[in-house]
């Protein structure tokens, strides 16, 4: 077997000089089909789920699209050593280990949580992916890096063990105060953490060189906040339990790792996508046209720092926190940067928002306190309009609340509990 430093190394040149290799969309595509034919032909028919493709010459559009729910009806079909959900899970609430296979899971609501199962191998691919990305002059440095996510994945215990990179992970599911000491004395030159936390950290005293955004959706408010606060440009990592999806490059747009996976894209409307993933770099588990609860605008121009891979304008949210309302010719949806352009388009002074449908015709808006009177009544006000325009049948329900800290957990500002 390889060591792992090496893989992550390898990974990490790899990506580093990818650009050079592979120079425009028509390059890409065919080292995309090369590296997918290869993964087709050998690792994805040794899972259970494509066992009937052995043998066969097959093509990434002859696979049927999966999504959370065809992989948790029966995860041992799609993972290399069958591992199933009772197992997958017992493992999950134990070491998180199954001999060199790391058991991961995601964030998503009870009854909606995936699992997910990485070899040894493949966590290093990815951690030297991630750092050819996110800090490409890391191995000239001699960078500490803090990374504060909710830990419950063990994918980033990973660098702590690579030389020179010291990298500390501060669990966020307990409050800022409880770690904001260490992270001042560990003195981070690097740091990641969701929008929300970062806002957080400019009152403390930390001199980082480069911050990135991660695990969260990030507002533009949120941006002007952090780049103040820190006095450097902000970078985004976007990353879910399926992998590193992509980061932003020296421009300071966001690149999907088409380096890493292949991505393929289902209009959901409004000018967004839904992306559909398969990740050719993986064989652990299998993860093949697999559709994503993402909704993303894609911006198709060519980005000056010359790379070749898909452009991201925006991560605009969940597919499921798409606002279903009655109309008078049946359903009217509301992707949520509709909602979130409203409120924010209401009043400049809105940096902090909470927009949650909680019934069939029933919605909450939560401003800070600040904002209740004046600023709530407008944003209301603008809101409906919005409703009104998009066709929503009068007698829904719009009510406002004082927005409270978030308590834990991923933060959607725009999020429909209501399920009907
Ligand atoms: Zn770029």
């Amino acid at each position: 077997m390889i060591p792992p430093l090496l893989t992550a190394l390898w990974s990490y040149l790899r990506v580093r000089t990818f650009s050079g290799r592979v120079r425009d969309r028509a390059a890409l595509a065919l080292w995309q089909d090369r590296r997918l034919a290869a993964w087709l032909a050998k690792d994805v028919p040794r899972v259970d789920a494509f066992a009937q493709l052995r043998g066969q010459t097959v093509s990434l559009a002859d696979l049927p699209v999966m999504d959370k729910a065809t992989l948790m009806a029966d995860f041992s079909r799609y993972t290399l050593p069958r591992i199933t959900n009772a197992q997958g899970w017992a493992a999950f609430d134990g070491t998180r280990r199954m001999g060199d296979l790391t058991i991961g899971a995601s964030t998503g609501t009870s009854g909606n949580r995936g699992l997910f199962v990485i070899s040894e191998a493949e966590r290093f691919a990815w951690l030297g992916a991630i750092l050819a990305k996110a800090v490409p002059d890391v191995w000239r440095r001699r960078d500490r890096v803090a990374v504060l996510l909710p830990l419950d994945t063990p994918l980033y215990d990973s660098a702590n063990q690579t030389g020179r990179l010291r990298l500390r992970f501060f669990d966020i599911t307990g409050p800022v105060d409880s770690f904001a000491a260490d992270l001042v004395g560990f003195a981070p030159t690097i740091i990641v953490a969701p929008p929300r936390i970062l806002r957080r950290l400019t009152g403390l005293d930390l001199i980082p060189r480069r911050v990135f955004s991660a695990a969260e959706k990030l507002e533009e408010f949120d941006r002007t906040a952090i780049e103040a606060g820190f006095g450097v440009p902000l970078g985004q990592i976007y990353m879910a339990t399926e992998g590193l999806l992509g980061v932003t490059c020296a421009q300071g747009r966001l690149h999907l790792a088409e380096d890493c996976l292949h991505f393929a894209f289902e209009p959901v409307g409004g000018g967004l996508v839904s992306p559909i993933l398969s990740d050719f770099s993986r064989r652990t588990q299998i993860m093949a046209r697999y559709r994503l609860n993402d909704l993303l605008r894609l911006d198709q121009a060519p980005c000056p720092c010359g790379s070749p891979l898909q452009v991201v304008a925006e991560v605009v949210g969940r597919a499921d926190d798409i606002f279903v309302l009655p109309g008078p010719q049946g359903r009217v949806e509301l992707t949520p940067d509709i909602l979130r352009n409203a409120i924010v388009d209401a009043d400049r002074g809105i940096d902090d928002f909470l927009l949650v449908q909680t019934g069939p015709a029933a919605m909450v808006l939560h401003l800070p306190k600040a904002n209740l009177g004046q600023v709530g009544d407008k944003t209301l006000a603008r809101l409906r309009r919005v409703l009104d325009r998009h066709g929503v049948a009068p007698g829904y329900s719009l009510d406002i609340a004082e927005l409270t800290r978030h308590a834990g957990g991923k933060l959607r500002r725009v999020r429909r509990d209501f399920k009907g």
